[in-house]
């Protein structure tokens, strides 16, 4: 039988069958051995196969693993190295961002969109709270708009509450398996809810449980929605990704930068004082954003930049 990987708590799987019926399922052994470079072999949205357990009802064991797309890993906690995969066969992946109450940084979208980049997963960035901008606004958005123009995310404004610019987010999210991140606070529950009105109390309440400090290990979950949508939510964003990319790579991972290398002098180019480089030309004839590339130096001479 074939499934799909809705959560994860420990030694247990959540699998959602093709019939639409759930089990509760583990690994068979020999699997656990073959992928085990992270500390979960299996993980939320995977596709599995499973094999019903003869003795208890609802019970699985997963005999394989298809091969994943895309995937995002995070660090399986703050002091340890090891991986974990947060979610994989991503469409997508939304970050919910706030330019007040509470405030997110530029820096901080910015190392986002990067892991975007480097695990494949096309990104949307939606502002929320735009009600609170007042008259500065559209401005606001504009600027900012202007700053990813070349970053190959969607940036998307609107508010949860006042319900206003949820169509746009809607039209980018039908029908796709989309991960939802976000600073507590910018309100992500509240435009999951709005979004689909059917999730109510389900989405949101992961952040929750992970905020009380529990011992647990349900870091993603994956909510079916009736028009084929799925929203995989996940909670404190201080736990999303990890870039374990070599620092002279990084410069491939934005789009910016990426694009304008054909035209740098040396093709190695990390575009910090090489001569003949088309991004500092750039930057110095003001056709490229000072602001991203300023996001890349920091990330350049950041030790762990998730820290
Ligand atoms: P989460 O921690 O990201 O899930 O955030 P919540 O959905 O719990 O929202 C945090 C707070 O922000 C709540 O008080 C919400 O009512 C509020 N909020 C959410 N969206 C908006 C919005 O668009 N405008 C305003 N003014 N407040 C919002
Ligand atoms: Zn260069």
């Amino acid at each position: 039988m074939k499934g799909l990987v809705i959560k994860s708590t420990g030694s247990w799987y959540q699998v959602l069958a093709e019939d639409g019926e759930m089990w509760q399922a583990r690994i068979r052994g020999k699997l656990r051995l073959q992928i085990s470079d992270t500390s979960n072999p299996v993980a939320v949205g995977d596709s599995v196969e499973f094999e019903p357990d003869p003795n208890f009802a609802q019970t699985a064991q997963i005999k394989a693993v298809e091969d994943r797309k895309n995937w995002i890993i995070r660090r399986a906690n703050k002091s340890s190295a090891r991986r974990q995969i947060l979610a994989c066969n991503l469409d997508a992946a939304v970050l919910v961002a706030s330019l007040v109450a509470p405030r997110t940084s530029m820096g901080f979208i910015d190392r986002f969109l990067l892991i975007c980049q480097a695990y494949k997963v096309p990104a949307i960035v939606f502002f929320n709270k735009t009600d609170l901008l007042g008259e500065a606004g559209t401005e606001f958005s504009q600027d900012i708009n202007q700053v990813y123009r070349e970053s190959e995310a969607t940036m998307l404004w609107g508010s949860a509450t006042q319900e206003h610019g949820l169509d746009p987010l809607l039209e980018q999210m039908r029908g796709k398996r989309v991960l939802f991140a976000g600073h507590s606070g910018v309100g992500k529950s509240t435009l999951l809810n709005r979004l689909f009105p059917e999730a109510q109390a389900r989405v949101g309440a992961i952040s929750d449980h992970h905020e009380k400090g529990k011992h647990t290990t349900t870091f993603a979950e994956l909510f079916p929605l009736s028009d084929g949508t799925q929203i995989i939510d996940t909670p404190g964003i201080r736990d999303f990704g990890v870039v374990d990319i070599p620092k002279n790579e990084l410069a491939q991972y934005m789009p910016e930068l990426r694009s304008r290398l054909p035209r740098c002098r040396f093709n190695d180019c990390q575009h910090i004082n090489e001569p003949g480089c088309a991004v500092l030309q750039d930057l110095e004839n003001e056709t490229l954003p000072s602001e991203r590339y300023h996001s890349y130096l920091s990330m350049l001479n950041e030790e762990d930049m998730f820290a």
